[in-house]
């Protein structure tokens, strides 16, 4: 349906200088974003919204006249991160477009791929386009549709006219979500693909019985969104899910607690039935979108509830949603047991052990943080799916790569275009992301609210990091200039 209401639209850009004839980034330590480790110090070269070249040994003094310059001794330098699973707020939460946006770009992402734009089609497709304009503060914006967005039910016979639709409007793509024919879903999938769109599917307990993972991926689709239908694809001794006779999938409290008991009831990590659905889901190119964030209250609720950057920055109206009532998506903490999260804590290590070692044999794994939804704010949030991928046994450059190239390697194949940004190499987009620390050391560095370290000489805990330089399309953002922002507008809606 179109009829969906409104949240405020981002304002005119406010903020973020550029972009320049010629940016230096000077003496900088480079993790390039491909695995390889890092590497400096060197000199970049932006010219426009572009990286022009880099230079090892560092440019002479008299390069850098009439140039802007960014000293970075001591910092590290990173491709601007995409976060393959961003919603762009929504009615439900009330956050403005500007708060999620300037959130995402206060936590180095560049872009983000809106799973569904439910928002509604012409919300979402002007801030794509403002934001292509830089017109306002905000990420690159791929935006992926669904037929909510559209005026009749979707059937295979009416497929191609919605692609069509789809077309028109701008969009990049396709979200499957909900209760879906499998026929509808083929027919979907196979229209896309003609026209170079993309799709991702949350492949919910209403179609897994009928479409899992493997089936979705051999009719051509592009990535499975969390990992609903991947169990299913690995039942050995059954066909469908242990439910209770008591489920109702409606039910939130129903469906989050017994999908933190459906791991364990695929077969075991290494198993013959088990290797042999990674090792075909691998041979399709098929991409992996985890989102481990956004259930991470099921297997520690307080956790999730108490994180620290909540009081300041997470909105009012946002933390409102979050609290639990069964009528709302993912607030589901109505009678949450220590059974339930014991459950989920299972779930996860079998859940990470497919992750890493699907990653190890080649597949791709992008980061998705799904935030807005059970306790996990824009950009905080996206910072913790990487420390949740290491906690999988990703190196930190493996989570770097999976944040900046896999993300745009998978962008660029689904939409049948060459790569433009996700690695820092000259010709490539200037999207960058600055910082103090080093991140390999330690990814809590890199929330806004930086990490707690003792001060040895005075003995006083601080906090230190955060990104320091967000750089989008050649123009430089004052990333903690961006969270006071953020931080007013929180403070003013309180
Ligand atoms: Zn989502």
């Amino acid at each position: 349906m179109s009829n969906v209401k409104q949240v405020p639209h981002a304002p005119d850009r406010n903020i973020g200088e550029g972009p320049f004839e010629r940016l230096i980034i000077r003496g900088v330590t480079m993790i390039d974003g491909s695995g390889t480790p890092p590497d400096g110090s060197v000199d970049i070269v932006v010219e426009g919204n572009k990286i022009k070249e880099i230079v090892q040994a560092g440019l002479p003094e008299s390069a850098l006249a009439n140039a802007k310059v960014i000293d970075a001794a001591g910092m590290y330098v990173m491709p601007g991160f995409v976060d393959t699973h961003a919603h762009i707020g929504g009615v439900n939460q009330g956050v403005p477009a500007e708060y999620v946006h300037k959130l995402w770009l206060a936590h180095g992402v560049t872009t983000v791929r809106d799973p569904g734009s439910f928002n509604g089609a012409d919300w979402t497709i002007h801030e794509k386009e403002r934001s292509e304009k830089n017109e306002i503060v905000a990420p690159r914006i791929y935006a992926y549709t669904c037929p909510r967005n559209w005026d009749k039910p979707l059937t295979p016979d009416n497929v191609p006219e919605f692609v069509q639709w789809a077309i028109e409007k701008g969009f990049d793509g396709f979200k499957i979500i909900n209760r879906w024919n499998p026929d509808t879903i083929v027919a979907l999938l196979e229209e896309a693909k003609k026209y170079n769109l993309g799709t991702m599917a949350h492949i919910s307990q209403t179609t897994a019985a009928r479409m899992d993972a493997l089936q979705a991926a051999r009719a051509g689709l592009g990535s499975l969104e969390h990992w609903y239908g991947l169990p299913e694809a690995m039942f050995a001794d059954r066909t469908v899910q242990h439910f209770p006779a008591h489920y109702n999938y409606s039910n939130e409290y129903h469906r989050f607690s017994q999908s933190g008991r459906l791991w364990k009831q695929a077969a075991p990590p290494h198993s013959d039935k088990w290797n042999a659905v990674m090792d075909e889901l691998i041979e399709l190119d098929f991409t992996m979108n985890p989102t481990f964030a956004i259930y991470e209250a099921s297997r520690d609720a307080a956790r999730a509830q108490t994180a620290d950057y909540h009081e300041e920055y997470t909105y009012p109206s946002l933390w409102n949603y979050y609290q639990p009532d069964p009528t709302k998506h993912g607030s589901f903490f109505t009678d949450w047991t220590t059974q339930d999260e014991i459950e989920w804590k299972e779930n996860y290590r079998l859940w990470m052990a497919f992750i890493n070692e699907y990653k190890n044999r080649g597949g791709r794994i992008c980061t998705g943080s799904d935030s807005g939804f059970i306790y996990k704010t824009y950009g905080f949030d996206f910072i913790r799916e990487f420390e949740l991928l290491q906690e999988a046994g990703f190196h930190p450059l493996e989570v770097i790569r999976a944040a900046t190239l896999k993300g745009a390697e998978l962008l660029s194949k689904e939409n049948n275009v060459p790569m433009e940004f996700g690695v820092i190499q000259p010709g490539y987009l200037a999207d960058l992301v600055l910082v103090k620390e080093n991140p390999l050391h330690n990814f809590k560095t890199l929330y806004g609210n930086g990490a707690l370290r003792l001060n040895r000489d005075t003995g006083v805990t601080e906090r230190v990091g955060g990104v320091s330089f967000t750089i989008k399309d050649g123009i430089i953002y004052d990333a903690k200039a961006l969270l006071e922002d953020v931080k007013e507008m929180v403070h003013h809606a309180k």
